[in-house]
């Protein structure tokens, strides 16, 4: 797989097909063709309905044009990922009218709220398979084939999918998604998950250490544990602390974590995402203690304000969040921080958004994702706040931090030069086939000269070029496996 631009997996990866090699057996002959937009959640849920599609006979293709289902697996979170999406449906169309029996269904987050208009008003649609729905597909599918409409968009309180063995995406082969918990208890003023994901949910810690160890004696090198909040990851104790099975042990993040780690010092530990309110110093603990858990943590910080951070329902003030912002640097000094910033949130004024800019110059993010503020329906916000921050503003603001934000990735990896990093090796450079392509324990992209070596391999580079999204250096040392 070759190097697709900067950090922003997501982003790069919208509307990747999911396809899956070989599965053209003789039983497998229904093609199937999945899509997926949105978070990294969203990949990792395609590759467990291709899981389950596969085993109900169906082979994955690259090209939908070539499909007999076509599953498009949506993302809410903004109204202009809905637009994708909503476009992205009127090309299926077409080849509808040319393909009559081709089956189009609609996956994920955006299923609950569209599911009428999609199927019953505009009859763009066949299926309809809310988040937690998957299992269900096959029968979904087959109540297609009977000439009716199929909608399935309960959410549930207990599905984590965990006895599903998640089939890659056509993966690099050195790096995975674990999905270790669903849905979100946060509830966030801005946010639309809660709703469309529905409750939070932990899955069984055993589960995903066997779910490590394969993906290792797989040829995999790296994975990153998924979930909306991680840090609130817990199982066999409830959310008000109330032990479950006392014969059994309390599993929270930071054990979960350690479990992961001691699978292999070979495999690579990321994790996705932390919510500052929860951080909590065990975790930094035992990311110091392990040289395999890498040193990034994603942060997000939303906004500057104290006053927007309350509107917002995130739970922590700014000087909270500077706190943890010192407590990562004690314990892991090396560690990269990212974050994610929403300009324009409801009210918010020229003083509030400067009070963004001044937490992000006194932070200096390794990276971040920045959004405008986007309404979304049914959330606290839209309910209780007006979206009054005129467009032109919020794209300015937006601009301004984007511009800034990039001198501070270019500083970040400025800081580098003349420093030597382990590199886990991904594939081939976009830019040259002699170059290839991986990631420091930073996560900071890493491109050196191809020689003799191979994806999934560890090596040290020394640093000695950089743009503001990009290391460049020369390889100096390469590790043997353990
Ligand atoms: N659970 C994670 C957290 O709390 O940090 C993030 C979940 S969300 C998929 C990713 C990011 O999208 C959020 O951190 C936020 O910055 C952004 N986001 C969510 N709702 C948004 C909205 N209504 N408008 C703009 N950005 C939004
Ligand atoms: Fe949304 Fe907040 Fe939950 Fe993140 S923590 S998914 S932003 S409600």
């Amino acid at each position: 797989m070759r190097y697709k631009g900067n950090k922003v997996i997501e982003e790069g990866k919208q509307g990747e097909a999911t396809l899956v090699n070989a599965t053209t057996t003789l039983e497998n002959t229904k093609k199937l063709y999945i899509e997926s937009y949105g978070c990294q959640m969203n990949f990792s849920d395609s590759e467990i309905v291709a899981s389950i599609l596969i085993n109900d006979g169906y082979a994955t293709v690259a090209d939908y044009k070539e499909a007999d289902v076509i599953l498009v697996n949506t993302c809410s979170i903004r109204d202009n990922a809905e637009q994708r999406v909503l476009n992205r449906l009127r090309n299926f169309q077409g080849l509808k009218k040319k393909k009559p029996d081709l089956i189009v269904g609609m996956l994920g987050c955006m299923a609950e709220r569209l599911k009428h208009e999609l199927v019953e008003k505009k009859k763009v649609l066949d299926l309809v398979a809310g988040p937690d729905a998957y299992r269900d597909l096959p029968k979904l599918l087959q109540t297609v084939e009977s000439g009716q409409k199929a909608v399935n968009v309960l959410l549930s309180r207990e599905e984590t999918y965990a006895d599903i063995s998640p089939v890659r995406l056509d993966a690099n082969g050195v790096s995975a998604f674990i999905s270790i918990m669903r849905g979100c208890d946060n509830m966030c003023s801005f946010c639309v998950v809660p709703f469309t994901r529905g409750r939070e949910r932990s899955r069984d810690p055993e589960s995903i250490v066997n779910e490590a160890k394969d993906l290792i004696e797989n040829g995999y090198r790296e994975v990153t544990l998924l979930g909306q909040n991680v840090d609130s990851y817990k199982w066999n104790i409830t959310a008000k602390g109330e032990i479950i099975n006392a014969e059994e042990p309390v599993v929270k993040f930071a054990e979960l974590l350690e479990k992961v780690a001691m699978v292999s010092p070979d495999l690579r530990i990321r994790y996705s995402t932390s919510h500052p309110k929860d951080l909590t110093n065990d975790v930094l603990e035992t990311m110091a203690k392990y040289e395999n858990i890498c040193d990034y943590i994603h942060l997000p910080v939303q906004a500057g304000s104290n006053e927007i951070l309350q509107k917002m329902n995130r739970g922590y003030t700014t000087e909270w969040y500077l706190e943890r912002i010192s407590a990562i640097k004690r314990y892991i000094p090396e560690c990269a921080i990212s974050t994610d910033v929403i300009i324009g949130f409801c009210g918010e004024t020229d003083e509030q958004y400067t009070e963004t800019v001044d937490l992000m110059k006194n932070v200096k993010f390794d990276f971040a994702y920045m959004f405008k503020y986007s309404e979304r329906p049914k959330t606290l916000a839209e309910r209780n706040y007006s979206d009054d921050v005129p467009e032109e503003i919020k794209a300015s603001r937006l601009q301004a931090i984007i511009d800034m934000q990039l001198e501070h990735s270019h500083l970040s990896n400025k800081k580098m030069l003349g420093k030597t990093c382990k590199v886990l090796i991904e594939g081939i450079s976009k830019r040259s086939e002699e170059k290839l392509f991986g990631r420091n324990s930073q996560n900071s992209v890493v491109i050196f000269d191809r020689d003799d070596l191979k994806k999934g391999e560890y090596i040290d580079v020394l640093i000695d070029d950089c743009t503001s999204a990009t290391l460049f250096g020369k390889v100096t040392h390469k590790y043997t496996k353990r």
